[in-house]
């Protein structure tokens, strides 16, 4: 599919954005915000557990919850039968929707909500999935980092970071947890909040998931290698300056996302591909993969190629050397 084909499909498609985040964030503060704010949208916003959230024209959804394997068997990458039927049948009303809110209350991975839209055909037809927007509780995101998965996966899934009640934690403070958040995800935008105050267009259409989106990004990811070692989910940046041969590409990143998708949570990259007039983009949500061409590079460009993956134990897997044997 060539970029602007993906580009005007995307347009008529419902854009999706999932919000996560550890309880007492401030989830519910951001929900509520979004769904009072005159913005002159119609939301339909899905649920784990309904709170007590003010809704007037907005639908919610109760989901249950139901999470399939892959057919492959896969451990790592599921997807949920409940939001696939939900999303069916919002997209039959004749009123249609502006927008999707998921909130994840009561399921703390947000990979599976993900990896629906990477997978599932009958949801791509009709939804994209527009971002993934985290909360994080500036006063104890440190202790939930050390004893819990979750609030780590919740940050290395983020395209956009709300660090929540900021004017509770003193300056210094913020810098250090803003630089712990940059070491466990160097791609997501993080903002500092007081209750959740933030201008909407921040946090909703941030198409973070189109491949031609993530162009637009470029600047964001780091110009130079860069590596984290100090938590459990860490980052690598990866950067070439040499033609990448294709198909040597496409068979080792492959092979990787195989074997280390579980571990590999989230991965996006612009190439230079000897031989293409386009950049060539992909990104993956554990080893479900979406690649396509991207604009082409302008002549007075220099050509290069920018890869992130975001994980854990990235260091035992040879990223940079595996990388480098890609180069035409
Ligand atoms: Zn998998
Ligand atoms: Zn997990």
């Amino acid at each position: 599919m060539s970029a602007s084909a993906t580009s005007s499909a995307t347009q008529d498609r419902i854009p999706v954005t999932v919000l996560t985040g550890y309880l007492g964030a401030g989830k519910t503060t951001l929900l509520n915000r979004l769904l009072t704010e005159q913005h002159g949208k119609r939301y339909a916003v899905i649920v784990n557990e309904f709170g007590q959230i003010g809704i007037d024209n907005e639908l919610v959804v109760d989901a249950e919850e139901e999470v399939f394997e892959m057919n492959n068997g896969c451990i790592c990458c599921t997807v949920r039968g409940d939001l696939i039927r939900i999303i069916g049948n919002l997209v039959k009303r004749k009123e249609r929707f502006d927008a999707i809110l998921i909130e994840t209350t009561g399921l703390a991975d947000p990979a599976p909500v993900a990896q629906t839209f990477f997978v599932d055909a009958d949801v791509k037809a009709v939804a994209k999935l527009d971002s993934i927007v985290t909360v994080v509780d500036a006063r104890n995101v440190l202790a939930r980092l050390d004893d819990s998965h979750e609030a780590a996966e919740q940050i290395a899934f983020a395209d956009v970071i709300l660090l929540n009640k900021a004017d509770l934690v003193t300056a210094d403070d913020l810098a250090a947890l803003e630089s712990r958040l940059r070491g466990i995800n160097p791609t997501a935008v993080v903002h500092r909040t007081e209750r959740c105050v933030i201008p909407l267009e921040e946090v909703l259409g941030r198409r973070a998931f189109d491949l031609d989106r993530i162009l637009a990004i470029e600047p964001n990811f780091l110009g130079e290698d860069d590596h984290e070692h100090d938590d459990a989910v860490t980052s690598i940046a990866l950067h070439e300056t040499q033609p990448i041969d294709v198909n040597k590409f496409n068979k080792w990143i492959g092979r990787l996302l195989q074997e280390k998708g579980q571990s590999i949570l989230r991965s996006k990259g612009i190439l230079d591909v000897r031989g293409s007039p386009n950049r060539f983009v992909f990104q993956a949500v554990h080893m479900l993969i979406e690649r396509d061409d991207g604009k082409a590079w302008g002549l007075d460009e220099k050509r290069n190629s920018k890869l992130v993956f975001i994980g854990r134990d990235l260091e035992t897997m040879d990223l940079k050397a595996g990388f480098a044997a890609c180069i035409a």
